[in-house]
């Protein structure tokens, strides 16, 4: 029977040891015991599914792949370390040399850096599309062309791309549709919906929601992550079951934190919005987004992420910074805590002016991951700072 996502992120049907926990227990152990050679070799034939080595499969792990396969309509998922570790060990499990890439440009900094530093060491090249021009992605494509890859909403200018147009190219050019959910959590956006074979996210934002474990995963069409899961078991980069016990514990309460972050979130955008100091303002839910209309159809909040200029270009975007008492300034996202960056100071500083506005960063951008604190405190430090810079 099927069930409403937020039943899905806590109803998991785990086995239970002879303790009847109600609970997941945390299962640290790194191997698991077979009764006799036949027990043994018919586990390692996959005759029975069953836990052999933590590397492989864990009770932790599993219970958390199941939460977010079935928060996002999928059949099966493989864990990881990191973000990062899914991303590539779903690309390195899926493309042989010679095989092309389309990219949307706007993507997560390490992921490109994996796309133009190591990929091309395979003999894989990637082509980009520009996030506003997603029909450009036909006169891209290859003979050899083998995945389609995005996010959205992209960071940090929190543009979208429709996922019901990306799922079309990509079955009528039959490339594997692979998105990065992180942004949206499985919660306010489900790509499989509209074609997507693979979702990827690093749980380590909104997933895990308080900053404090790493964490990877990818779901989507089991033929697909049977290739990826062996990848995995044999490259290593595996999810700790510590961190995916946090993992499943933080999905329990996935929904009812993300509902106040995008609460928050749209009322600090519309008073963000109402700033003389700002000149613009982006979030998906609020009307001036050029699409917001996409945003209702295919997400169903608006997140947790905004991005907004002050006035007054650099210096003003650091001044900004140094002003605040109560957020704060780090690189995470996706945590209880609101944490404020300003890529072209910091994260974007070595690229140049032509480069960052090719990604949609001008000079002062703030990108805003709302937290889960009151909004009054939120929006009282954000007006005394933008009070302060001339
Ligand atoms: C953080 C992030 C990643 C990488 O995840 P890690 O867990 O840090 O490896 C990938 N994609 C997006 C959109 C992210 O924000």
């Amino acid at each position: 029977m099927s069930k409403k996502l937020e039943t899905n992120a806590i109803r998991t049907q785990m086995e239970r040891s002879q303790y009847l926990e109600h609970s997941t227990p945390l299962h640290l152990t790194s191997s698991f015991v077979f009764e006799d050679a036949e027990d043994m070799r018919a586990s390692f034939a996959e005759e029975k599914q069953r836990n052999i080595y933590s590397r492989f499969t864990n009770p932790n792990t599993s219970e958390f792949i199941q939460k977010v396969a079935d928060m996002e309509g999928a059949e099966d998922g493989v864990s990881f370390a990191t973000g990062m570790g899914a991303i590539f060990g779903t690309y390195a499990a899926l493309l042989d040399s010679g095989d092309h890439v389309i990219s949307a440009r706007s993507i997560f900094g390490s992921t490109h850096t994996l796309f133009t530093k190591y990929l091309p060491k395979w003999n894989i090249e990637t082509s980009y599309f520009k996030v506003e021009e997603p029909e450009s992605i036909e006169t891209l494509i290859q003979p050899n062309t083998k995945i389609l890859y995005a996010e959205t909403p992209t960071n940090p200018g929190i543009d979208l791309l429709d996922l019901e147009l990306l799922g079309k190219i990509a079955k009528k050019h039959n490339l594997i549709l692979v998105i990065d959910n992180c942004f949206a959590t499985p919660y306010l956006q489900q790509p499989i919906k509209y074609g997507a074979d693979l979702v990827i996210h690093s749980a380590t934002k909104l997933i895990d929601g308080q900053g404090r474990v790493l964490g990877g995963v990818t779901v989507g069409n089991s033929e697909l992550i049977r290739e990826i899961y062996l990848f995995a078991r044999n490259s290593g980069s595996a999810l700790s079951p510590f961190n995916a016990w946090i993992l499943s514990k933080s999905m329990e309460t996935l929904t009812v934190r993300v509902d106040r972050h995008c609460q928050t979130a749209l009322a600090t955008a519309e008073f963000l919005e109402s700033h003389p100091k700002i000149n613009w303002v982006k979030y998906p839910f609020l009307k001036s987004h050029p699409q917001y209309e996409l945003a209702k159809k295919q997400m169903s909040q608006g997140g947790s992420i905004i991005a907004f200029e002050v006035k007054g270009g650099i210096e003003a975007g650091r001044d900004f910074l140094n002003a605040l008492n109560m957020l704060s300034i780090s690189s995470n996202l996706g945590d209880s805590r609101s944490i404020i960056t300003h890529p072209a100071s910091t994260t974007h500083y070595k690229l140049s002016e032509a480069d960052r506005l090719e990604v949609g960063i001008t000079d002062g951008m703030i990108r805003l991951s709302v937290g889960l604190e009151h909004k009054e405190d939120i929006q009282k430090d954000l007006k005394k700072a933008l009070d302060t810079i001339r």
